[in-house]
């Protein structure tokens, strides 16, 4: 048997850029910290995947199949653990992709959790309430063997909330008889939800924010104030970026444009984030806010401002379109939102990075607080929450900066060694079975 170089040769995983981004990012981490390369080999490829096809009558009497898929990329230190996305362009290799980011993720803010994903690939602006609810349904019946509360914990991620979540929960509680909320996290309240958990992915892409800028002043670089005279954009407005957006916003800065998938808004005094919640909590779009001009999502990322937040989707940030951002902090909101060429040079003109593993698990953290609470069926007030949500990301980001000290790295070579060095111990302890 020839020696396992470690080399990735499976296109089944492969085929998508967020997969071969993350396996380069490992790569690099790899070989800076001097990953044993059996460890780094067996963290290149899931653990387990499935994919699913889940029928269901639309509401025109017709029957429509779509892929569904659940990935379970490393379960050493805990069940698994992610979110579930619906979305057109979904496929197996972009969800191990985001299954791996999630092993990282959970390991380095020091949770007893696993990485896996989800993922239907599905237009979910074009399913009607009831169209959605059978497809969440059946979907969660075709992956049920493979999910559960000691085993792998499903969320929200984009095109999903806590409405699917209720859908999810309720599934598999029918197909096992008697309530099991821990089954998911991201539930409404009502059915055994985390207070403070919608908002915790924004509000901790926030804490990462403050803390960089004062990791820019303690140590004499040039960084944003964090008041009226520092600028923000946000790419994305949706469960993560307008809660970004809002808490931002409230600090007192100035978000100067905000989009979605449809094009976005800019004024350059500050958009009132508040006043465009309430503007589409009536519109359900925020197309034709007066005090705004309309902007596009490329103009928008060439804004001129001190911080941007990608917090839409993976790959907006690019070789491409990399030299016409601005901003000296970027924060990434969503998984994956920088290409590996873009990092690069946007690493070296000094752009502090705020790593997706760092900048977003505000998200797991509260979903691992939900399940914890849910398991001993003892509930935190949402100033409890809040404020352990605060230590972990502090503690966190505090770990990635002297891990990049400590090997003079990038922030997101330094994520991901924060990561994997615990994951990699916990590794070698198990052993290889059999
Ligand atoms: P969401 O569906 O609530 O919102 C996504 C937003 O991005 C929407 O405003 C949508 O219109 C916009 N968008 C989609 N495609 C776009 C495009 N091509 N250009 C511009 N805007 C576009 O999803 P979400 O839950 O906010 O997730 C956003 C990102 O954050 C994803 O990468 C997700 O994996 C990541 N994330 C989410 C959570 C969570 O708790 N929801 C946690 C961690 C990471």
């Amino acid at each position: 048997m020839s020696e396992n170089t470690g080399t990735l040769t499976s296109h089944l995983w492969s085929s998508s850029d967020l997969y071969r981004n993350a396996v380069l990012e490992l790569q690099e981490a790899a070989e800076t910290m001097k990953l044993d390369p059996n460890i780094a080999s067996r963290l290149q490829v899931p653990k387990r995947a499935m994919i699913v096809s889940v029928p269901i009558r639309l509401d025109n009497g017709s029957i429509r199949v779509f892929e569904g898929y659940r990935v379970q990329h490393n379960m050493t230190l805990g069940p698994g653990k992610g979110g579930i996305r619906f979305h057109p362009e979904v496929n197996l290799s972009e969800v191990a992709g985001l299954a791996m980011l999630m092993t990282f993720k959970c390991s380095l803010v020091g949770l007893p959790l696993g990485g896996a994903k989800g993922g239907v690939r599905v237009d979910p602006n074009q399913l009607s309430r009831q169209e959605a609810q059978a497809l969440t349904r059946r979907y969660t019946t075709e992956i049920n063997m493979i999910i559960g509360p000691d085993k792998d914990i499903p969320a929200p991620d984009i095109g999903t909330d806590a409405q699917h979540m209720a859908w999810m929960m309720d599934t598999y509680s029918q197909e096992k008889g008697f309530a099991i909320p821990g089954v998911v996290t991201g539930k409404p309240i009502e059915i055994g939800g985390s207070l403070g958990r919608a908002e915790s992915t924004g509000r901790g892409v926030v804490y990462t924010i403050q803390h960089a800028a004062k990791h820019l002043k303690d140590t004499g670089k040039p960084g944003p104030k964090m008041d009226g005279s520092t600028t923000v954009a946000v790419h994305g407005f949706g469960k993560v970026g307008a809660v970004a957006a809002l808490e931002i916003h409230q600090l007192g800065t100035k978000v100067v444009a905000i989009s979605d998938v449809h094009g976005g808004l800019y004024n350059k005094n500050g958009l009132n984030i508040p006043d465009i919640l309430s503007f589409m909590g009536k519109n359900r779009t925020f197309v034709g806010y007066p005090e705004a001009e309309a902007i596009t999502n490329e103009e928008l990322l060439a804004t001129p401002v001190d911080i941007l937040i990608p917090a839409a989707i993976d790959g907006v940030i690019t070789a491409e379109n990399v030299g016409r951002v601005k901003a000296t902090i970027i924060a990434e909101g969503a998984n994956g939102p920088i290409t590996l060429p873009a990092l690069k040079q946007l690493e070296e003109r000094g752009c502090f990075i705020i790593p997706d593993i760092l900048c977003n698990a505000g998200g797991v953290i509260v979903s691992y607080f939900e399940w914890v609470q849910g398991i001993q069926n003892f509930f935190w007030s949402e100033r409890e929450v809040n404020a352990k949500l605060a230590e972990v990301m502090e503690n966190a980001f505090k770990k990635v900066i002297d891990v990049r000290s400590h090997y003079n790295c990038g922030m997101k070579t330094a994520a991901l060694i924060a990561g994997v060095d615990r994951l990699n111990r916990a590794m070698l302890l198990r052993g290889l079975f059999p």
